[in-house]
């Protein structure tokens, strides 16, 4: 068996998303040797947003072309990249940190974790069974397959009715499917799924079972408050009911909230004395492409403190 390579940084950001690439501009640009790993290619959950008119500088962008603009900056700086790197053994506890991949050993004097977090499932039957054949967690991806076909969409945040309202493009009907009688989308938002003709809103109610043959035909509804239980046919089902952290590979060593959510002071510093944490995987009350890289910056400017307590690799 080939001997893993072994590698040594000022700091080790795991994540390329705006967390990510935000951290590793301010690390390199602060001296720090930089690497920045993900478990998949780079850009995070922002590559598959169709448009962002909330990032300050940019009044219409695409997330992916925001997120090319963040990777050139942080290669501009030096960040060494290393994309579909998954996590084998990770010990963020000793003063060098060591991180195993498939083919290498990372050794670090800091650690960013920016993993982000990723679709959360609804947890009905049905919904593994006609993932890919019906059940979509990304309608950018998988939107042009439902052409005058029917939707549901599950939520009633900004994601799920951004998403409904993209569907449009395609579907000749759109099904918002929210638990309450209020959306928690900005208004904004609502606003352009409220004028959208295709768009119906079935309001206080769950879905219970997604159902079909070959790929997905209908869903079982529950209305709350009459408790009354229906069926709605729908070629597709997109749920978009919040994110949870990606945080598997950290084996619980730093400190996280009862839903998993790691928790940092304003530092960015988790529990564990150089580690830190940025971007959707903390416990943050908005996440953001801003935030997220706000909170990168953060991170990165936290370890270059840190770090002149020791004597930086490449000095
Ligand atoms: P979110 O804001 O957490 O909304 C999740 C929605 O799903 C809520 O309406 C929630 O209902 C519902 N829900 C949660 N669990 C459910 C369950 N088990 N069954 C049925 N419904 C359930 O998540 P998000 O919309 O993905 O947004 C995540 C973050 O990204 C937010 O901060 C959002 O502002 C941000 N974002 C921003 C943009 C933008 O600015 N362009 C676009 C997308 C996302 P309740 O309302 O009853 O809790």
């Amino acid at each position: 068996m080939k001997e893993k390579q072994e590698l040594f940084y000022d700091v080790i950001i795991l994540g390329a998303g705006p967390a990510g690439f935000s951290a590793a501009v301010y690390a390199a640009r602060g001296n720090l040797k930089t690497a920045i790993l993900d478990i998949n290619m780079f850009g995070g959950q922002p590559s598959n947003y169709l448009e962002l008119e909330n990032y300050p500088g940019f009044s219409l962008i695409s997330g992916f072309e925001l997120m090319e603009k963040f990777e050139e900056h942080s290669d501009k700086f030096g960040a060494e990249k290393f994309p579909m790197a998954e996590i084998q053994k990770i010990n963020l506890i000793p003063e060098i940190k060591i991180i195993e991949t498939n083919d290498t050993i990372f050794k670090a004097k800091t650690v960013i974790i920016a993993t982000g977090a990723q679709a959360k499932k609804l947890g009905i039957p049905g919904e593994n069974e006609f993932k890919g054949r019906g059940v979509s967690y990304c309608a950018v991806c998988d939107g042009a397959f439902y052409k005058d076909k029917t939707t549901v969409v599950v939520g009633g945040g900004n994601s799920a009715i951004e998403e409904a309202v993209y569907l449009t493009k395609f579907a000749k009907k759109v099904y918002v499917i929210h638990r309450r009688d209020e959306l928690r989308a900005d208004k904004i938002i609502q606003e352009r799924a409220f004028n959208n003709e295709k768009i119906e809103f079935i309001l206080n109610s769950v879905p219970l079972e997604i159902r079909g043959s070959n790929t997905v035909e209908q869903i079982l509804l529950e209305n709350l408050k009459t408790n009354e239980k229906f069926e709605l046919n729908t070629d597709g089902v997109f749920p978009y009911i919040g994110f949870s952290p990606n945080v598997d590979s950290l084996n619980g060593q730093v400190k996280q909230n009862s839903q998993g959510f790691i928790e940092t002071d304003v530092n960015m510093q988790t529990s564990i004395k150089g580690v830190y944490a940025a971007g959707d995987v903390r416990n943050t009350p908005l996440r953001q492409v801003i935030t997220a890289a706000a909170d990168g910056a953060i991170a990165a400017c936290s370890a270059v403190k840190y770090i002149e307590t020791f004597t930086p690799v490449h000095a």
